[in-house]
């Protein structure tokens, strides 16, 4: 034991508080307390290494004494000296954590041997705690060695990918920015973090989609037209308690693929028509020609049938190639509503024959669209003959029109079987059909014609549903977009 070690005496003067100071002497350097201020003052001054209090000092209770030294100095070893170890007093001294007791009869030895067993305890939990604190050092140490490789790897993903991303708060503020994003719209990351995005980014295509309305699972997109024939999608992503993330990925060779597939099947289609126009011709040659019996009458019957049902397939697909083309560029002012009306007249015979509820629910005054009508008309005819189609008997089919924010939007809801979660992702690709409808004929072409009219009138479409419940197709177009504004996909 070290002869350094100060132990700190605060006890009521008698023969053998003498007695005690003397044994301690011995062995370490003391420092006597007359009273209590002279405690707290040698407490602030000197660092005790072991307090002895008297179970009476100055007057006060030894033990409320100890219990305010210990709530300054926690750690601080404490013996405390009674003329008698009552069993009350013994029971405050373990609640209090005091590291023992001094009573008479005391010898020499004994006080010297106390005292030092109780500074033996006080240096191994001082040990103890040393490592311990090292120890957690060590790892927070570690731990933000860690993190900050952890931030410069994602700092580097986040700059060498080739989509560009950009992290925005909630104000729309840019937060952070990739280089590949700074390509694409020439800009600066300094000078573009801490401005809000549309203040420096003006693309009429990038303002259409921070002002689509937030979908279902709080993705947005929309495709971004370069004048250079670039073609980019973009996306935004809500963060929860951030903001938002937009991405964008360079799809300039997926469009090209998709204009060069588009236009085989156009030729395709076109080769295919004209010997079918023939062979309807000669059906009809044959008709002609002479009596029949009734069984060759019937399998023309077949052949004609077929061949119009091919036919419709090959028209479609020559439609879907215009549209996909951007051929189709008539424009005017339509009511879609006036639409609506034309399509339900012309439905009318299923819905009867179903029993359905038709319901409409339309916005009084609603604004025009510069569109084409046919197109908009083959839309409705898709969208609520589907709903009608894909309905059991006796369904409900609601049909709503309102605007909002310069844009019309459509909802047609039916309470029929429902779309498959895995079907909705390619219900709009060309052919696709459900899982859900195995009973009805079809061809799998209408929601990608309809999607490409839609897209190709700057809209947006998309489907929410659940099996057994029903399914809504949502349009979403914008109301008479000036000539100037129309990008072309
Ligand atoms: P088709 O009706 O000729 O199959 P569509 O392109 O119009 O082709 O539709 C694609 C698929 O989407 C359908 O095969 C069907 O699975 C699903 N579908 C479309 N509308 C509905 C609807 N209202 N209810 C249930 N499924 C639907």
């Amino acid at each position: 034991m070290s002869k350094t070690d100060l132990i700190l005496l605060a006890l009521e003067a008698s023969t053998t508080s003498k007695l005690m100071e003397r044994a301690l002497l011995a062995k370490y350097q003391t420092a006597v307390a007359n009273d209590i201020k002279s405690l707290n003052r040698l407490l602030q001054e000197t660092t005790p290494a072991l307090l002895l209090v008297g179970e009476t000092f100055d007057g006060r209770d030894g033990i409320r004494i100890a219990e305010e030294v210990l709530e300054r100095f926690p750690t601080l070893p404490f013996l405390i000296y009674t003329d008698k170890a009552k069993p009350e007093l013994i029971k405050n001294i373990f609640r209090l954590g005091i590291s023992g007791y001094l009573a008479p009869p005391l010898k020499t030895d004994e006080i010297v041997d106390t005292v030092e067993n109780s500074l033996k305890h006080a240096h191994r939990i001082g040990d103890w705690l040393r490592h311990e604190v090292k120890r957690t050092t060590s790892s927070l140490k570690k731990r933000a060695q860690i993190s900050e490789a952890e931030r410069l790897r994602l700092e580097t993903v986040f700059n060498s990918i080739n989509d560009g991303v950009m992290i925005l708060d909630e104000e729309n503020v840019i937060m952070l920015i990739n280089p590949a994003i700074c390509r694409t719209f020439g800009l600066n990351a300094k000078e573009a973090i801490g401005k809000p995005v549309l203040s420096i980014l003006t693309h009429p295509d990038l303002v259409a989609l921070f002002k689509q309305p937030h979908l279902q699972n709080g993705l947005r997109h929309h495709e971004i037209s370069f004048p250079d024939g670039r073609v980019g999608s973009a996306r935004l992503t809500s963060i929860p308690d951030v903001g938002l993330a937009l991405t964008m990925q360079d799809i300039t060779d997926l469009k090209e693929v998709d204009r060069i597939r588009s236009e085989f099947i156009h030729t395709v289609s076109h080769d295919l028509r004209s010997p079918l126009t023939s062979v309807i011709g000669y059906t009809e040659l044959i008709e002609r020609s002479g009596a029949l019996t009734d069984n060759q009458r019937e399998f023309l019957k077949r052949i004609q049938e077929s061949v119009q049902h091919i036919t419709s397939l090959i028209n479609d697909l020559l439609e879907l190639g215009s549209i996909e083309a951007g051929l189709d560029t008539r424009r005017e002012h339509v009511q879609l509503d006036g639409i609506l009306n034309y399509t339900l007249e012309m439905l009318q015979g299923q819905i009867k024959a179903k029993h359905i509820k038709v319901q409409t629910e339309i916005t009084p005054a609603l604004p025009a669209l510069r569109a084409n009508p046919v197109r908009l008309r083959q839309v409705l005819d898709n969208v609520v003959g589907n709903a009608i189609k894909y309905s059991y008997d006796k369904g409900d089919v609601s049909i709503s029109m309102r605007s909002e924010d310069q844009q019309i939007i459509v909802q047609v809801t039916d309470n029929g079987p429902g779309i498959p979660t895995k079907d909705q992702a390619h219900i709009f690709d060309k052919f696709y059909r459900g899982s859900n409808i195995s009973s009805h004929a079809g061809s799998g072409l209408g929601l990608a014609i309809v999607k490409s009219i839609v897209e190709a009138h700057q809209g947006r479409m998309w489907v929410e549903s659940v099996v057994g419940k029903g399914s809504s197709f949502f349009i979403i177009l914008p109301v008479l977009v000036e000539p100037t504004q129309v990008v072309k996909k």
